[in-house]
């Protein structure tokens, strides 16, 4: 029997800390991937949704979460991968956003992503802010980016699309 003495919200705090190990300035939490910490006879079950499926760094994140719980003591505890309802841009914070655009990253767009770049929108450099980019690829270092240019200041930049 486990006698709660963390709560759902002192959990969060503590993973708060953990990077997006693909954008590192952004956190797990603020990217939205922290669903919910279970807290039963059990012990503490932490939900975490993945971003993109092709994202290869779920089973690192999983690590940090249960090194930090450790290292706080809490005990015992595991990670839950669950995969419905899929994780969407839309639970990304501004902050989260804001973050990325500051990073280099151009910030997806749209709440819902079914107007995104396939539509001709314009994707803003987020170096210059200049509107006057072009994409150059749809897939980037990873399939959740694409690859795009400015034209003002010549530099390439990778687009987080909507999903
Ligand atoms: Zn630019």
């Amino acid at each position: 029997m486990v006698r709660s003495t963390h709560t759902k919200e002192d959990i969060f705090r503590m993973l708060s800390v953990i990077p997006d190990p693909e954008i590192p300035v952004v956190s797990i939490y603020e990217m939205g991937m922290l669903r919910d910490v279970l807290i039963d006879e059990d012990g503490y079950n932490v939900v975490l949704t993945p971003t993109y499926s092709g994202c290869p760094a779920m089973g690192i994140i999983a690590q940090d979460i249960k090194m930090t719980l450790d290292a706080n003591s809490v005990f015992p505890n595991k990670v839950s991968l669950v995969y419905h309802p899929a994780w969407t841009t839309d639970w990304m914070s501004d902050e989260a956003k804001q973050k990325m655009k500051n990073y280099g990253i151009a910030p997806p767009l749209h709440s819902s992503c079914n107007q995104d770049v396939f539509h001709h929108n314009i994707i803003e450099c987020p170096r210059c802010h200049s509107e006057n980019t072009v994409m150059l690829s749809r897939f980037g270092s990873t399939a959740c980016k694409s690859m795009y240019q400015c034209n003002d200041c010549k530099e390439p930049f990778e687009y987080f699309k909507c999903h």
